[in-house]
């Protein structure tokens, strides 16, 4: 579904043009999107890594190398909200990609940029929500999600209006006033969420930030990620090993080798007008799932 009007930097692999027919809910669903617009012309894409490497130094100080020649361009397309996942096996280096995304780990080699701008550090065109849950213990939910507006000196009543309606968004706006120990992990993720988006990141950087939680609350938080990339203008990256999670979420999804990790296959992840749980179980649905696995497996097999 996704047309990209920058050159990919792998591979596409075009799975099949969904059945629009095939595609209809048997429960109650969310309107999630329309079909995205091209990206602008001649704009920096949105991310940019070339060639990027990660070699670690290990305890004995041996090299493990943990990113090599990892190649990725997510286009520009302004006003469009788009999740792209990298998906890829444990231990590949997916979390080391996305900490130099943050800039919080500086690459060995190659580039990151952002809308055209090399990463150097952290900065506030990125946020980032781990799998673990972040939030401030001492501070309400709504303390919590209006921490950096706060630290940027955005007046009171502005934090207020702004903290509102990323709290009404993650549908936490009844809980403004608990203490985050009194909320569910799923909860408590949803304020990691409201608490990254409030400051508008062009990029949104998500490592396995539903890993810990049931399947059930999975899927909501899911759905909400979708709710979300449609009404929010930023790119969310997504990492994880879940591939079902990838195809329910992903508007493209890169697949990754093993470590060294880099891309092996991009894939425009069919639109299926509508999302909801029962989707996961329909044959379309399915059918990506194999062919994602396929992709992964594939490399696996070669490896050896
Ligand atoms: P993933 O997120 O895909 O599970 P990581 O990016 O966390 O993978 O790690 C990739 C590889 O790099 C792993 O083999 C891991 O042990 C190694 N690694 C990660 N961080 C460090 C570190 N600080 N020092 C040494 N090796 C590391
Ligand atoms: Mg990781």
């Amino acid at each position: 579904m996704t047309e990209s009007g920058a050159k990919p930097p792998a591979r596409p692999v075009h799975l099949f043009e969904p059945d629009p027919a095939a595609a209809k809910p048997e429960e109650p669903t969310k309107p999630v999107s329309t079909p995205r617009p091209a990206a602008a012309s001649g704009s920096s894409p949105r991310l940019l890594l070339k060639d990027l490497g990660v070699t670690y130094i290990g305890s004995q100080g041996e090299p493990i190398e943990a990113v090599k020649g990892c190649e990725v361009e997510v286009p520009d397309k302004p006003g469009v909200g788009e999740i792209v996942v990298l998906l890829g096996p444990s231990g590949c280096g997916k979390s080391t990609i996305l900490k130099c995304i943050a800039g919080l780990l500086r690459p060995t080699h190659g580039l990151v940029t952002v809308s055209g701008v090399p990463v150097e550090g952290v900065g506030r065109d990125r946020g980032m929500v781990f799998q673990a849950y972040t939030s401030f213990g001492w501070l309400t939910v709504r303390e919590n999600v209006e921490y950096g507006l706060k630290l940027a000196g955005v007046p009171g009543h502005q934090r207020r209006e702004q903290s509102d309606k990323y709290l009404k968004m993650v549908g936490l706006y009844d809980f403004a006033d608990q203490y985050p120990k009194s909320l569910s992990g799923g909860m408590k993720q949803r304020v990691a969420i409201a608490r990254t988006l409030i400051n508008k990141p062009k990029l949104v950087l998500m490592d396995e930030p539903f890993g810990a939680l049931d399947p059930h609350t999975r899927w909501e938080m899911q759905t909400t990620l979708l709710d979300i990339s449609r009404t929010e203008d930023n790119t969310i990256v997504l990492v994880t090993h879940d591939v079902s999670e990838a195809v329910y979420v992903a508007d493209t999804c890169y697949v990754m080798s093993p470590r060294p990790t880099k891309v092996l296959h991009r894939v425009d992840v069919p639109y299926f007008g509508t999302r909801s749980a029962a989707l996961k179980a329909a044959p379309e649905f399915r059918a990506v799932e194999k062919q994602l696995l396929d992709l992964l497996y594939a490399e696996k097999v070669g490896d050896k």
